[in-house]
């Protein structure tokens, strides 16, 4: 598709790449800048003539009859006639200026002032073209001046008139980016997308009908009109979509749902007509909308006028997506995060009826994913990225671009020409919790309650069977954390059991635990765990059926709290129900605690010996806290232990 094929005035930005570029034509702002620039032109050409002419009278001024007097006296030397004014110049030197008469000849007024011809003769006298711009201004600019400062000031209004119409023309055409499958700085193909294995063969079908439509057409088959990528935030959901358009080499337009949504109403609604019409004039193409979630609320509850026009917006979206037939060739895509608050209206066959959910990567994917960042980074011969791959259970694709990029940064600003393996590894720690504060100091006795609070946590981690063990601890305070324990699982995996749940909960309340028992008092610090480990228990009730009291039942969506969705009825379960739960979390929270005090009493020479190591040494490493495991007398936990327990 050319770029010419554009409809003229649409406001398409094309991203990068050559190609005649479709903005307005920039014919009216040219002429205003002419314009414009000639008015400061005439305007300072103006001031200049007015104040040299002004300095250049500061010649006496004589009247005609002295002038006549000097030349019969026989001073004068030379007179220059400009128009009226006579520029006098002395034999002594002097000059002096005077008028004659508008229409009268100098020579003649002279003769009538009975100056005698011979002495008239004697005297040069020049007469000067009197048309020079200047003499015009200067004579002209008493009327000038007020004409031009209208017309600037008119010209001024009206530019600002006109500018603030245009928006409102341009104001409903879609904004959105358009890349040209040609444009192979910006095309994305299915290689850049590691992993996802699932969604790209779902994807494969959609390329594959935009590449050869008529195969499909031809047997009646229907292809889906939209498609809906589902996952988490930094899943790849933009990148998978971008690789559908560049995989197919059709257009692609994107736009983003908050987009829609502006200060008029209205707006949003004709933004999305403006995009069909854009996508099928380029037909094969895809219309991408990111983060749906913006316009596609559940629809009918709302509170304020916002609401009114997030449901036109997304009417019109229903309305254009039915009105067009599969032979249009236009194939919607869109992405969410939020699945689960989208109007039901959306989902119904023959619109977003196509779901491709992208899960968070596994150790294989991520090590996928890895590679695929890696290129154009040259590596040290140290780095293994499988134990990258290993360390970052939960992260995200876009986790792992940073962390990638971390790394880069790291070993720049060290002034390595190669990412090392140490650099990939601190980068996963400032990925995950942000960059390490070393200048946040704390006191002598902040930093003892941190290390006991820390410890306490790594004590749990290590004594109960089902916990995450512990790899690595520090007191250096990270984001906002004064201190944490780094946990990783042993093996990545999907199900989470609720004696797992347990025992999280118990290694949170660590630091709460440690804190009362050593210092008899407590402190702001175990906040966050008790609000991590508090909703952990809730959820366990709420969510997973997992008390026995409550039941199996799910009381609680995925979503949670919705405010302008169907959150409004949230609350699904009755008042005794509502007790029950309250019951039941802080039954679970007792326990956790009283087993967490157990284990802190039972281990005190393995806390103490840890919070020490931490007061020295700030951060404490795997194998290090292995080996004061095994001092203490404790068996690290392996891979087989796990596998043997569960
Ligand atoms: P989402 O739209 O799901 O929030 P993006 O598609 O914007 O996520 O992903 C952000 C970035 O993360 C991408 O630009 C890409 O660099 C990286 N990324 C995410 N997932 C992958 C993947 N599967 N393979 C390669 N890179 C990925
Ligand atoms: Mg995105
Ligand atoms: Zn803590």
């Amino acid at each position: 598709m050319a770029l010419g094929d554009l409809p003229g005035k649409k406001k398409i930005i094309i991203r990068k790449g050559g190609g005649p570029s479709n903005k307005p034509s920039k014919n009216g702002s040219i002429v205003s800048y002419i314009i414009s620039t000639l008015l400061i032109f005439i305007i300072i050409s103006t001031l200049y003539s007015f104040i040299s002419d002004s300095f250049g009278k500061k010649l006496e001024q004589i009247p005609i009859s002295e002038l006549a007097t000097d030349i019969k006296s026989g001073l004068v030397k030379v007179i220059v006639v400009k128009g009226d004014t006579l520029d006098i110049e002395y034999k002594a030197g002097e000059k002096k200026t005077s008028k004659k008469e508008g229409e009268e000849a100098l020579i003649q007024t002279l003769v009538n002032y009975s100056v005698p011809k011979d002495q008239l003769a004697q005297i040069k006298i020049e007469i000067k073209n009197e048309s020079g711009l200047g003499y015009w201004l200067l004579n002209l600019s008493p009327i000038i001046f007020p004409i031009l400062f209208i017309a600037v000031f008119i010209w001024f209004i009206t530019r600002q008139v006109k500018g603030a119409g245009m928006q409102a023309l341009t104001f409903g055409q879609s904004k959105a980016r358009m890349i040209d499958p040609n444009d192979k700085n910006q095309r994305v193909t299915f290689k850049d997308v590691a992993g996802c294995k699932e969604a790209k063969e779902e994807l494969l079908e959609i390329v594959d009908f935009l590449r050869n439509p008529k195969k499909f057409l031809d047997i009646g088959a229907r292809i889906p009109k939209g498609i809906l990528l589902m996952g988490a935030p930094g899943t790849g959901k933009t990148l998978l979509a971008r690789a559908v358009a560049g995989e197919a080499s059709v257009a692609f337009f994107s736009i983003s749902g908050s987009e829609f949504v502006e200060m008029f109403v209205g707006v949003g609604a004709s933004r999305v007509r403006d995009l069909f019409l854009m996508a099928k004039k380029n037909s094969p193409s895809i219309i991408f909308v990111d983060e749906i979630d913006a316009v596609g609320r559940v629809r009918g509850i709302g509170a304020g006028g916002g609401n009114d026009e997030r449901e036109q917006t997304l009417n019109q979206i229903l309305v254009e997506m039915d009105g067009f037939e599969p032979n249009e060739k236009v194939i919607v895509m869109a992405a969410t995060n939020r699945p689960d608050v989208l109007d039901p209206a959306l989902l119904r066959p023959g619109r977003f009826d196509r779901r491709v959910t992208l899960d968070l990567p596994d150790r294989k994917d991520r090590e996928e994913i890895l590679q695929v960042h890696s290129t154009k980074k040259p590596f040290a011969e140290d780095v293994n990225l499988v134990v990258i791959a290993e360390r970052t259970p939960g992260f995200s694709g876009a986790d792992l671009y940073s962390l990638m990029n971390e790394g880069a940064i790291l070993a720049a600003r060290e002034d390595r020409t190669k990412v090392s393996q140490f650099d990939l590894i601190r980068s996963i720690e400032k990925v995950m919790l942000g960059p390490e504060r070393k200048s946040h100091i704390l006191s002598k006795k902040e930093k003892e309650i941190t290390a006991y609070h820390e410890a306490g946590h790594a004590v749990l981690a290590s004594m109960l069977p089902y916990a995450d063990p512990v790899h690595k601890i520090s007191i250096i305070a990270r984001g906002r954390a004064l201190g944490y324990v780094f946990k990783l699982p042993l093996e990545d995996n999907k199900l989470q059991s609720k004696k797992e749940f347990l025992d999280d909960i118990a290694v949170s309340l660590g630091g709460y635990v440690t804190e009362k028992m050593l210092f008899g008092d407590l402190t702001t610090g175990p906040s966050n765990d008790l609000q991590v480990s508090t909703a952990l228990a809730r959820d366990m009730v709420t969510k997973y059926g997992m008390s026995d009291m409550v039941g199996p039942v799910a009381l609680e969506g995925q979503g949670g709290k919705i405010l302008y969705g169907r959150g409004v009825e949230e609350k699904e379960y009755s008042e005794k129900v509502g007790a029950d739960i309250d019951a039941e979390v802080s039954r679970i929270m007792k326990e956790a605690h009283e087993k967490a005090e157990k284990i802190i009493t039972e281990n005190k020479p393995l806390l103490e010996a840890i919070a020490k190591r931490l007061i020295e040494t700030e951060t404490i490493e795997r194998v290090e806290f292995e080996n004061i495991l095994i001092a203490n007398g404790i068996t690290p936990k392996k891979k087989l232990d796990i596998e043997h327990q569960t």
